[in-house]
């Protein structure tokens, strides 16, 4: 299949299904997350990495961009984009070298970036509903439909 949803009514659903993603990524995956400010968009990701058996503190890499992470025997890089503006710093910053087999990229604010990004292997959309929110997860390579089809059960 290509896509997927479900309603996650509070953060610890959020945290959920991260971990749940945890069990279905695979290494060289690119995800777009989009969603406001405030979607959980972060709570997601902590909950991925979370799932990796990542121990420690998941935080907003709203500053530094990105935030690397090395668990179970891959690199997990976190990107917030949405301070981003300086293409020139894609470069310097050695971005590019972060897209590679042995890595997932999780990136927040893609948009920020466009034309310097792959095309993402999932896009996963998170709206607000009622006091919960609605994730929809979108495959667009044929890896991202081979993970998303180890989210069925
Ligand atoms: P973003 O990274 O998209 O800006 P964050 O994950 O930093 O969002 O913050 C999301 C906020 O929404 C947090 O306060 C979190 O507790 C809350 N939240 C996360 N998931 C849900 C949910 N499913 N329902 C209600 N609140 C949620
Ligand atoms: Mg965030």
């Amino acid at each position: 299949d290509t896509d997927f949803s479900c309603f996650l009514p509070d953060e610890e659903a959020t945290l959920a299904l991260g971990a749940r993603l945890a069990l279905s990524v695979s290494p060289a995956m690119v995800i777009f997350l989009e969603g406001n400010l405030g979607a959980g968009k972060t709570t997601l990701s902590r909950g991925l990495l979370r799932g990796l058996g990542f121990a420690g503190r998941v935080k907003s890499p709203t500053y530094t961009l990105v935030e690397p992470y090395t668990v179970s025997n891959l690199y997990l890089y976190h990107f917030d984009l949405y301070r981003f503006n300086d293409a020139s710093e894609w470069e310097d910053a050695g971005f590019r070298d972060y897209f590679n087999a042995e890595s997932i990229c999780l990136i927040e604010w893609a948009d920020k970036a466009e034309g310097l990004l792959p095309v993402p292997d999932w896009i996963i959309t998170l709206t607000p509903e009622h006091d919960g929110r609605l994730a929809h997860i979108q495959a667009f390579s044929e890896q991202g439909r081979t993970c998303l089809n180890r989210l069925y059960p």
